[in-house]
């Protein structure tokens, strides 16, 4: 770690509930909870800064939790998907024999969807096995029209509870990090999942089920036509780019997705285990804001 720290990389660092050599910890407050997904489709927004962490709401350092708390926390997902899947493993990509899921009919017709009768879709789909398993289906959460979409792996727990993308630890850790760019679910970001439904126990998905799942961010993404993608982890990355190359060869540059900037970071719920990793994600967010900024000009 260098000695001195920049006003931003000392407020994201904050904002990663990091500590931030030299200064007192901070205290123990809970975090707000995160928003209601919106089900309407409203004006985009572009509204993300190029000085995202200036202008911070005051005290909002002191509402986040102390970071001993976070550091030595039960992960979110109960195996060791996390440390896996930020390593090199084996691909995400649908090697095994096509499911009926796979049905080009079926791919068609999703293409053609709405997003009211998408998330219809995916509310009742029974595509693969984990329709059998989950509580509800995760559609997705934030704004429809914002410029920014960040895709996750799949729902964990709390989402499979609530029916919400990112609403658990991971989700509390997100919304740090979209702060920390000077964005909001509400106003600037939409966020889905490669998988819609929850794998038992949170274990890895599995290639059948990403290639069932596959069409409906495909559609989705067709839908919000974002500016730019921010892949969380792995098996978005991989999801997304259609590649099996390892995370750490995909992050530090802009890949793309269907001619849309793709910037390939690490998942919140592997940083809650590897806070060591959290400046290597202000690099990459920093990068997205850039890509983004010169989108705007
Ligand atoms: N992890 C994810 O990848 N997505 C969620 O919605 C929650 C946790």
């Amino acid at each position: 770690m260098p000695d001195t720290f920049t006003d931003e990389q000392r407020q994201f660092l904050q904002l990663l509930r990091l500590p931030v050599p030299g200064d007192p910890p901070p205290e123990v407050a809970p975090v707000k909870p995160a928003v209601k997904a919106v089900s309407a489709v409203p004006n985009r927004s572009v509204s993300a800064q190029m000085t995202p962490v200036s202008g911070l709401p005051a005290g909002l350092r002191n509402a986040l939790p102390a970071t001993a708390a976070l550091s030595t926390a039960t992960p979110l997902r109960s195996t060791s998907l996390l440390s896996k899947a930020e390593t090199l493993q084996a691909p995400v990509l649908a090697t095994q024999a096509s499911t009926p899921s796979a049905d080009p009919q079926r791919v068609t017709r999703i293409a053609t969807l709405d997003w009211r009768d998408l998330n219809n879709m995916v509310s009742t789909c029974q595509a693969c096995p984990l329709g059998e398993t989950r509580k509800h289906a995760v559609f997705g959460a934030g704004n429809p029209r914002g410029s920014w979409l960040f895709v996750g792996e799949a729902p964990g727990a709390e989402e499979d509870r609530r029916g919400e993308a990112f609403v658990g630890r991971a989700g509390q850790l997100l919304d740090n990090m979209l702060r920390a760019m000077g964005l909001s679910r509400e106003k600037d970001v939409y966020i889905a999942n490669i998988l819609k439904c929850r794998p038992p126990n949170n274990r890895d998905p599995l290639g059948p089920e990403v290639q069932a799942c596959m069409p409906y961010l495909q559609r989705q993404i067709a839908l919000l036509q974002p500016r730019v993608i921010v892949a969380l982890g792995r098996f978005a990355a991989q999801g997304l780019l259609q590649v099996d190359t390892p995370l750490s060869q995909l992050r530090g540059t802009t890949q793309q997705h269907q001619g849309i900037p793709l910037i390939v970071t690490y998942h919140p719920a592997y940083l809650l285990r590897n806070p060591i990793d959290k400046r290597k994600v202000w690099e990459d967010l920093k990068r997205a804001l850039g890509v983004f900024a010169e989108l705007q000009k």
